[in-house]
């Protein structure tokens, strides 16, 4: 069965437009996009670089016309060919480093994927973790299958108010403009599976999103045959009330398993990208006693065979139920378990303050072999957070390793650099780019070029944010302040900080409004102007978070700061590529300890945009002392005032004595030498050691191939 039937029939010149339409790896080849690009390039911005919905749009003529054009036609061939090579490659990264391990394979399973914002599946930096490592795990070919859920709306989209109040809408996913089709099952048929949710039965389809090397299964619960209630089970995103959240994690738990045995997986590992997926143990603990396994027999195979990354040290961000929650929704499937009932539910028990309760995170920590925090420092502070569920045993014992964040270089990269880098550090350097010493050759770029490189790009963010005030005023008539505060007034030739990320407390969006008559000296100085460019959603149940998105908006509004505070609205992976890549420096500023990584700093960092950041998180190992600039105020304790008011003051402070002085010391050819030297710096240390490839590796070498060789060695003996 072929969804993509529907499309308009393709001249066989060009006939497998569509093939390379379908499959994501388009979105991190160069070559490939410069096929859709040159295809329609109105289409391809009017679609934000959907190649599925460009060629539904496409007129018949355009692409007759392209199938007649030899320069197209040379474009298409060769990046049919690199698709077509890359998926028949044999001699890869993994295969050459474990020979031995060949057809095992290892399911990933994540509530969220952020591949391409054609497929809004993902609420932000752990669904972008997820589509990095699964783009990461096919190109060096590590042999993963992703395991999620399709959700028909996806995550909302956000308008703010003339008020400042975020504003959410879901928009019904357009099935025919997303890259997924129907899983088949072995036998060639839908991919359909079930999922007992308490006393009754309910219908999970099955559908395949193709990544490369990597394909990654969706449940989707939204058939005919179910129930009203159980058809908007997976609608949203981290929508709906506990009650919701916990059929859902059943659904993507046991569904998840259930249907990688339909379509013929057989993983020797199961990754839990963070406690989501937790039920998966449930099913395979069943699966196991009824081949025969006692409980204990059962739980030691599955230790030896689950990997486990936690995400966050905020208490909020682990799911925990009710036991009587528990009990309801999981009726349906204790059967088999018996008496190892209690000692399942055990497995999740914990006690974090308010009486013990069903805890996702502590099931998977006692269920795991291997366990990783994402950052160094959040190695330690999850060794510290978690002690009741080592007991006695010393924090320096417990099990918990860190594989600290990378982001997936080609997906992230400007084009622009990427091709400086095919001068200066070799045509090859993305295959090598998680070589330390390649990255010694970005010092030999001319400042011109780095400097003509950096301000293209700015220009491309300045275009972008103009595009979309303009939209909003033209289609919503929004008024002229709301104009103002999407960022028209801001000028391409200042120094422009980023700051996107999730509004929550923790983040402090507001730091850098602490005092706001140093701040607005520092944006309006004569000669010096430095903007402000905000961007981020509210979870739609933070109202906390709201209100500091409301008091960052208020600023964008206000004429004290000249137009230099810019508000962007529906941030997005789109929208974060251009933030990231035009902005000159990436700010960050959350409470420390609690920003277990963030990864937008290393996408800004690679790109030549050098972070300002507390030392929290990735930062707590990555600054260098030349790379970039770390906000301590020297605060210590639990006094939160006081320590917002250290942190603001040492902020300030960075800007007016080394950012700002850096920035704008010119040459007479208006060069900024002194900041291209941190420019190159940040390049330099960030794109080898921050790398969703050194990750990869590192989470193939030290986690997946134990396990792996463990499971081999066991099919020898048998
Ligand atoms: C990278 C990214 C994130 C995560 O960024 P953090 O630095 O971890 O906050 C969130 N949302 C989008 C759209 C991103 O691209």
């Amino acid at each position: 069965m072929n969804r993509y039937s529907n499309l308009p029939p393709l001249p066989s010149r060009i006939s497998r437009l569509d093939d390379l339409a379908v499959d994501l790896w388009w979105s991190w080849h160069a070559e490939a996009r410069t096929v859709f690009r040159r295809l329609d390039y109105t289409l391809w911005r009017a679609t934000a670089h959907n190649p599925v919905r460009m060629l539904a749009l496409v007129p018949a003529a355009r692409l007759d016309a392209a199938a007649a054009d030899s320069e197209f036609v040379r474009l298409y061939d060769r990046a049919m060919e690199a698709l077509d090579a890359a998926r028949a490659a044999h001699n890869t990264w993994w295969t050459n480093r474990s020979p031995l391990l060949t057809g095992q394979s290892i399911a990933y399973f994540s509530a969220e994927f952020a591949l391409h914002q054609s497929l809004p599946i993902y609420a932000g930096g752990l669904g972008v973790l997820a589509g990095d490592h699964c783009k990461e795990a096919g190109d060096l070919g590590v042999p993963l299958i992703g395991v999620g859920f399709m959700y028909p709306q996806g995550y909302f989209h956000q308008r703010i108010s003339a008020e400042g109040w975020q504003e959410e809408t879901y928009e019904q996913l357009n099935w025919a403009d997303a890259p997924i089709e129907p899983a088949t099952t072995v036998d060639g048929r839908p991919c359909i599976t079930a999922v007992p949710l308490g006393d009754r039965s309910v219908l999970v389809a099955v559908w395949r999103v193709r990544v490369g090397r990597v394909q990654l299964y969706l449940l989707d619960t939204d058939l005919d045959e179910n129930a009203p209630w159980d058809r908007e089970l997976s609608a949203r995103l981290y929508g709906g009330d506990r009650e919701t959240r916990i059929q859902q994690e059943i659904v993507l738990g046991i569904g998840g398993v259930r249907a990688l045995k339909a379509v013929g997986a057989d993983p020797a590992v199961f990754h839990l990208n963070e406690g989501h997926a937790g039920f998966v143990v449930l099913q395979r603990i069943r699966d196991l006693i009824e081949r025969g396994s006692s409980f204990d027999e059962a739980l030691a195979e599955i230790r030896a065979t689950t990997v486990f990354t936690t995400h966050t040290p905020v208490a909020a961000g682990h799911d925990t139920f009710p036991f009587q929650l528990v009990e309801k929704h999981l009726a349906g499937l204790w059967g088999t378990l018996g008496s190892n009932r209690d000692k399942f539910l055990a497995l999740g028990s914990h006690d974090s303050g308010a009486g013990p309760q069903f805890n996702m995170t502590a099931l998977a920590l006692r269920s795991a072999g291997g366990i990783n925090a994402v950052s160094q420092l959040h190695g330690s502070v999850t060794r510290g957070m978690w002690s009741s569920i080592w007991g006695a045993t010393a924090e320096s014992e417990r099990r918990v390793g860190a594989v600290t964040n990378g982001v997936h270089v080609p997906t992230w990269i400007s084009s622009g650099l990427s091709n400086l880098f095919a001068t200066y550090l070799g045509a090859d350097w993305l295959d090598r780019h998680d070589e330390p010493a390649l990255w010694d050759n970005v010092l030999a770029i001319p400042d011109d070029e780095l400097w003509a490189v950096r301000l293209a790009l700015k220009q491309y963010l300045f275009t972008f944010v103009r595009e979309r005030a303009r939209q909003r005023w033209t289609e919503e008539r929004v008024g002229i302040p709301r104009v103002v505060a999407a960022g028209t007034l801001l000028d391409p030739d200042a120094l422009t900080l980023g700051f996107a990320r999730r509004f929550t407390g923790y983040k402090r969006p507001e730091l850098v409004f602490h005092d706001p008559d140093r701040l607005a000296r520092i944006l309006n100085a004569t000669g010096r102007p430095v903007q402000l460019i905000f961007a981020g959603k509210s979870h739609p149940a933070d109202d906390v978070g709201k209100h500091h998105l409301q008091h960052v908006y208020k600023r964008a509004l206000d004429p004290l700061f000249g137009g230099r505070v810019a508000f962007i609205d529906d941030y997005d992976l789109h929208v974060a590529h251009f933030l990231v890549q035009g902005c000159d420096v990436w700010l960050n500023t959350p409470r420390k300890p609690n920003e277990a990584s963030g990864t937008s700093g290393m996408k800004a960092a690679i790109n030549g945009v050098p972070h300002l950041s507390i030392g929290d998180g990735w930062w707590a190992e990555g600054f260098t002392g030349a790379n970039g600039w770390v906000i301590d105020g020297g605060a210590s304790g639990d006094n939160d005032e006081a320590s917002d008011a250290a942190d603001a003051n040492a902020l300030y402070r960075l800007l007016e004595e080394d950012v700002v002085p850096a920035f704008y010391d010119r040459d007479h050819s208006n060069i900024p030498h002194r900041w291209l030297a941190t420019v190159k710096e940040s390049i330099r240390s960030v794109a080898p050691r921050f790398s969703a490839r050194r990750m990869v590796k590192e989470y193939a070498d030290r986690m997946y191939a134990p396990a792996l060789e463990r499971r081999r060695s066991e099919e020898v003996r048998k």
